[in-house]
């Protein structure tokens, strides 16, 4: 580890970050005879700022590139174009040092997790190749599934197919905290459990984030899932952020109309007239022109369908882009 990685009260910050995918094959012949290649767009020029110790959550619909801004920061894809700062090191300079203090939690521990492997052997895998003896490895086997509530004994030689959803997803979470990371990302770390087991898995997510320090982006298309566990927002749409701030500024005066029927559409005692969001997020392969929300959005006029919209601080710490304000 580096001591850049450590230093700086931003952990990780980028800059234009942008990531694109080739919509379909694209080969020599296609080249000869000048077929321009598609690109989706699934990052579009992401700038975010995370905290050292910090709980950020990325918020919006499927399809909006949260994962795949989410696989760019623990370094699984190569970002097309901008630049990723860890500490003060671009990770082109620090690339090794992240590597080893990056991990990601997926969504769906039924798949995330070879149903026919022991856990000790799931939850030992991030340290193999590493220098460290058989005896270490099985106390830190043990320490990992301790410290996210399962019992060592008992699970130690069960499989995973012989595991809850719930107690899979504490064994995914054991596998990522047994190397030490700083920074863990959190891809809708609740969304495949039952709703009862969702608020324990929360709440050992804070309590260990507390323990150890670390730092999360936490992946999410539930805004209740925001409110309870977020200390900044950032919601992102069809490739882009389209507004940010303290979690208190998102969920008490939401300015982008995306982020309000996104809060509208949250059931709750209060609120039992449900807005849910019309139409579909766009194609991230030809995006609307002008702001990427004008075909869903309420209030879009002449300027919204042909300019789009900057990210501007509207008030201390709150960024919209949006024409209205
Ligand atoms: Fe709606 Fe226009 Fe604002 Fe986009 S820029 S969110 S279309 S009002």
């Amino acid at each position: 580890m580096t001591e850049q990685f450590d230093d700086s009260d931003i952990l990780i910050r980028t800059s234009k970050l942008t990531k694109l995918f080739l919509a379909s094959k694209f080969g020599i012949l296609d080249r000869l005879t000048g077929v321009k290649p598609l690109y989706v767009r699934a990052v579009d020029g992401v700038n975010i700022n995370i905290k050292r110790r910090s709980t950020v959550v990325l918020v919006g619909e499927s399809g909006s590139g949260k994962t795949t801004m989410g696989r760019l920061l623990v370094t699984i894809e190569k970002p097309t174009s901008g630049e990723i700062f860890y500490g003060d090191l671009p990770l082109s300079k620090n690339f090794k040092a992240v590597r080893e203090q990056v991990q990601i939690v997926y969504q769906n521990p039924f798949e995330s997790l070879d149903p026919r492997m022991d856990i000790s052997a799931i939850v030992e895998e991030p340290l193999l190749g590493k220098k460290i003896s058989k005896e270490e490895r099985k106390e830190r086997v043990k320490q990992s599934l301790e410290s996210v509530g399962l019992d060592y004994s008992y699970v130690y030689f069960r499989k995973a197919k012989d595991l809850s959803g719930g107690q899979r997803q504490r064994v995914a979470l054991a596998r990522a905290i047994i190397s030490n990371p700083k920074f863990i990302v959190l891809d809708e770390p609740t969304s495949a459990l039952d709703a009862s087991i969702q608020s324990q898995v929360l709440n050992l997510l804070v309590d260990i984030k507390e323990k150890f320090g670390y730092t999360y982006l936490v992946i999410t298309h539930n805004m209740m899932v925001t409110k309870y566990i977020a200390d900044e927002v950032y919601v992102m749409y069809a490739g882009k952020i389209i507004e940010t701030g303290s979690v208190d500024i998102i969920m008490k005066s939401p300015k982008h109309p995306y982020t309000q029927l996104l809060l509208k559409s949250i059931p709750s005692l209060e609120n039992r007239k449900l807005e849910p969001m019309v139409g579909e997020p766009p194609s991230l392969i030809n995006p609307p022109s002008g702001c990427r929300f004008n075909p869903r959005c309420p209030y879009a006029f002449d300027r919204c369908r042909m300019e789009e919209p900057e990210l501007k601080e509207v008030e201390s710490g709150h960024w919209v882009a949006c024409h209205l304000y």
